[in-house]
């Protein structure tokens, strides 16, 4: 898929409506990242990690499969 433009920089992207974070190194269709970017309700990360996401209370989306082996605290 094309990443988003104005995502280039980021490799996380947070949908803010289901608590989803997405990995756009490895989103696909099941994703719908674009609809997400036109929803405008998305969340970036800082620093741009999944352990960030995971703090701030997002969980890895099922079909872009971040890594859920990293040991829950
Ligand atoms: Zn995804």
């Amino acid at each position: 898929m094309t990443r988003p433009t104005r995502f280039e920089h980021n490799r996380y992207l947070g949908d803010k409506r289901n608590r989803v974070v997405h990995d756009l190194d490895e989103a696909g269709d099941g994703c719908a990242v674009d609809e997400l970017m036109a929803s405008q309700r998305f969340a970036s990360f800082g620093p741009d990690t999944l352990a960030e996401a995971r703090n701030r209370g997002y969980r890895p989306c099922r079909h872009c499969g971040a890594p859920v082996s990293t040991p829950t605290p």
